[in-house]
Parts: C-alpha cells; sequence; structure tokens
C-alpha cells in the first residue's frame, strides 16, 4: 500500500506557507512505514523541533487504475476518511531551500494518522463536505473541500498519470490553512460533517 499526498491544494494555506501557486497538482509520496498504528499516540521524534499537523480528508482506493478519467474517478473508491499528514516543518523547510526531496520531513514514522473509513455514499457530494481539527479542544483547522483547486475526481486522475493506482493506496487531499505547531500532551481530534473520525495524544 503507498500514500499519495498532495500538497498546496487550498488557497489560503498556500498563502499562509507564502508558497507559490502551482500550475500542477503538488504530489509526494509517503512509505507504507509512515501509517501510525491504530490507537496509538504520536511521538514527537527527536529530529525535529517543529511538528506541524495538517488535517486532509482521504481517499482509499478500490481497484487497480492508470490513466482514470476523471469522470470515471468515483468509481475507484468507495470509502473516505479524515487524517493528518504531519510534517517536520524545520526540516521541510532546509530541504525546500536546497532543491532536496521532502521525504524525511513528511515520510517518517507516524506521520501519516488514517481515521475511520465511511462509505462516501453517507454523504451527497463529495466537493461539499466540511471537515475541521481540534487541538486541546478548540479548532485549529476548518476545511471544505468546496475549496480545493482540485477536486477530489481530478487529483485521482492527475496522479493516476503518474502512479498506477492500487486496491488499498490513500490519497491524502491536502490541507487547508491553519497549520500548526504540536507539543508534547497536545490532544488531537478530526471532524468531518460532525463525527468524530479519529482522536490522538502527542507524546
Ligand atoms: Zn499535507
Amino acid at each position: 500500500m503507498k500514500i499519495v499526498c498532495i500538497g498546496r491544494n487550498y488557497a489560503a494555506h498556500i498563502a499562509e506557507l507564502s508558497n507559490e501557486r502551482p500550475e500542477d497538482p503538488v504530489v509526494f509520496i509517503k512509505p507504507d512505514s509512515a501509517v501510525l498504528p491504530k490507537e496509538q499516540d504520536f511521538f514527537i521524534p527527536e529530529f525535529s523541533q517543529e511538528i506541524h499537523y495538517e488535517v486532509e480528508l482521504l481517499v482509499r482506493i478500490k481497484k487497480v487504475g492508470k490513466h482514470i478519467n476523471p469522470r470515471f474517478a468515483h468509481k475507484y473508491y468507495e470509502e473516505i476518511s479524515l487524517g493528518i499528514d504531519f510534517t517536520a516543518r524545520d526540516l521541510q523547510g532546509k530541504l525546500k531551500e536546497k532543491g532536496l526531496p521532502w521525504e524525511k520531513a513528511k515520510g517518517f514514522d507516524g506521520a501519516a494518522v488514517i481515521g475511520k473509513w465511511v462509505p462516501k455514499t453517507k454523504y451527497r457530494d463529495i466537493d461539499d463536505l466540511h471537515f475541521s481539527l481540534s487541538k486541546n479542544g478548540v479548532q485549529v483547522q476548518q476545511g471544505h473541500t468546496a475549496n480545493m483547486l482540485w477536486k477530489v475526481d481530478e487529483l485521482i486522475g492527475y496522479v493516476s498519470t503518474f502512479f498506477t493506482l492500487k486496491k488499498g493506496d490513500v490519497l491524502f487531499t491536502g490541507t487547508p490553512a491553519g497549520v500548526g505547531k504540536i507539543q508534547a500532551n497536545d490532544y488531537l481530534s478530526g471532524t468531518l460533517e460532525d463525527e468524530e473520525m479519529f482522536s490522538l495524544k502527542i507524546q
């Protein structure tokens, strides 16, 4: 299983990190070892002083596909969830400065939080979903999938021109504005349309 992530998919988040608006989706991969095991706390790694949360809508691929036409992309997933793309922002900044790949800052152990999966049929429209992240009971991020620069089906089409998508692969669709730093003893929880999808403690 691979994790395909999209960067810079919400205009407000691009602005908060002073990034350029991309011409094409920004794509990167996390290894399967990055998945934080269920019910496990997240341990801040020793190589970073600045781990950021990024709450994102997730889509689980249900069958193999390559060069998927966005019009048919909906046939390739049935379940969606919410997760966190943990990012070592200090390390990522250094790598970006040198034009080097981000993997160490994005793909470390535990850097992919995956919430519970729910059938997409539960919702009327995947392009009209509200989600949020709370830290210690205070909402810190709020997203609306209508604000994605590239919608879920367009992302699946785009990504599948480079990578064959396989059953069980997970797509992280990018984070809205409001990313920020975590500290030991923080408690994070993610909500999709008023339903809690994950919660975890930081160590
Ligand atoms: Zn992200």
